[in-house]
């Protein structure tokens, strides 16, 4: 029987067993070295905030695996030998495979500061860094004060987290406005000042220089670019991720910042295969990163994959662009294309409103020339994902969309809805004279 071995247990490398399984009676062990079982990463914050335990973070019970034929080995895999189509594990065990999966995710970047391996400096993408923000930061009494270093969204989440616990916070940002490599000013500006508001000390313009020790080698302070010295209990790193795929640099595998996969998922080394936020494409596809170290494209991976390994050969096509998140309360939506100033195509216009006191806005992004619809951004607002995919599907233009703009509202009922300020912004700014039609119900669940 043929025997499919995969490294790492997170969403590609479980997807891609799961998959295998449903299509086939293949032999599949999994083989991970940070915890027994599949945990859901996007849901570490809330067991710190006390909203669950970390079970709770598990979507599948532990009998899952064995009822369905899924070995577990819990160990890490130092050495893939190509030619032999065996790993070696850091306790010297072998395992043979017919097909290997390479699942492995990625780890926070660290940029070699002084002091960044010190007692109380850590990231948070693993269990482990759980644990250890659980031991560093207990409460507002063995921590003073945390410094965050690196504001993407890993960053304002541990802001999130250690404030829940009224730790008092300092966020070093590096950008002139908070991820505005991602999002346009308008936007960024808003998280700015949501930020403040939540009493995290945000300073904008400024890099960590070094992190200082004391007598016992534990984070004391750190130093920034600005001559500042805060003093901290802990510091938390979260400056991005990068593919974790240090232990493939002797395997021939063709490398670049990730694991290099074409449009089937194949490595450069025959039968083997790279899922997740450790491969890289050879093409960006689209508009998109070569390297998409996002939740649900990891799982997209794993069940194209398993086509593949089940003997329908496809290709990766994630279709349109969408993603969600947090920034503290306010949530966060974008679907297609709309990119920051630093990134703004050259055709890209924008149409962006905000409400005059709430933290809610949206940002419309738009061929010049064409009208066509090519993205939104929402602050806020909940909007329907499946109506965006098939306007951008349809090719529809900005003005069908603010047409239609009631019908992909997807807030519950009784939330004020703003619809008409925002279509009447957009009329008085771009010299229409649109009315939003009424929502249908019709509308939203015809395939038309
Ligand atoms: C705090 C946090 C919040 C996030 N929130 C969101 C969100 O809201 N939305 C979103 O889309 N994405 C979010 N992400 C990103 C998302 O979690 C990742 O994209 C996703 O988990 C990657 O899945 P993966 O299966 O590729 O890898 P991982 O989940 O990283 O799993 C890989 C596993 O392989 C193991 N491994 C690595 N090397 C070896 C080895 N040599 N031997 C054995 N085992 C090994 C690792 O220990 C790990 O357990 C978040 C990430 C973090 C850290």
């Amino acid at each position: 029987m043929e025997h499919i071995v995969i490294i790492g247990n997170g969403i590609s490398g479980v997807t891609v067993a799961r998959h295998i399984r449903k299509l086939s009676d293949k032999k599949i062990t999994i083989v991970s070295a940070e915890t027994d079982y599949f945990f859901s990463r996007t849901a570490l914050m809330y067991v710190y905030m006390g909203h669950m335990k970390f079970e709770h973070t598990q979507p599948y019970e532990n009998w899952f695996w064995k009822k369905n034929r899924i070995d577990l080995v819990k160990g890490y895999v130092n050495t893939i030998m190509a030619e032999d189509k065996k790993i070696i594990l850091s306790d010297g065990k072998a395992i043979d495979y017919d097909k290997l999966v390479i699942a492995t995710g990625s780890k926070p970047n660290k940029f070699g500061w002084p002091g960044q391996d010190l007692d109380g400096v850590q990231g948070l993408y693993s269990k482990q860094d759980l644990d250890a923000l659980e031991k560093n930061a207990p409460n507002k009494e063995t921590c003073k004060r945390a410094v965050i270093v690196g504001g993407g969204l890993i960053g304002i989440e541990m802001a999130e987290m250690l404030r829940s616990r009224k730790i008092p916070v300092t966020f070093l940002v590096r950008e002139t406005s908070f991820w505005n490599g991602v999002l346009p000013k308008g936007e960024s500006a808003l998280i700015n000042e949501h930020i403040l508001e939540h009493h995290i000390d945000l300073r904008l313009e400024t890099n960590l220089v070094e992190i200082l020790a004391d007598e016992n080698g534990r984070a004391k302070a750190v130093t920034t670019d600005k001559g500042d010295t805060i003093e901290c209990d802990v510091v938390g790193l979260t400056a991005g991720v990068s593919p974790n795929i240090d232990f493939l640099k002797e395997s021939g595998i063709e490398l670049g910042r990730g694991v290099k996969v074409n449009r089937l998922l194949e490595t450069s080394a025959k039968d083997i295969y790279a899922i997740g936020d450790c491969a890289e494409q050879h093409e960006a596809i689209g508009n998109r990163r070569p390297i998409e170290a996002v939740w649900y494209t990891g799982r997209m991976m794993g069940e194209t994959l398993a086509q593949t390994l089940c003997g329908n050969p496809t290709e990766y096509k994630p279709g349109h662009w969408f993603n969600s998140a947090k920034f503290l309360d306010v949530e966060y939506q974008t679907y297609g294309w709309v990119f920051s100033e630093k990134g703004k195509k050259e055709y890209e216009q924008h149409f962006h409103w905000r409400h005059s006191t709430e933290k809610i806005c949206i940002t419309i992004a738009f061929h010049n020339e064409s009208k066509l619809f090519l993205g939104i951004n929402t602050f806020g607002m909940r909007m329907r994902h499946e109506i965006f995919d098939r306007w951008l599907t349809e090719e529809r233009t900005v003005d069908y969309v603010m047409e239609h703009l009631k019908d992909a509202n997807f807030d519950p009922e009784f939330y004020k809805q703003y619809e008409n300020e925002i279509v009447s912004k957009y009329n008085t700014e771009f010299g229409t004279s649109i009315s939003p039609k009424k929502k249908s119900w019709k509308r939203i669940f015809s395939n038309a």
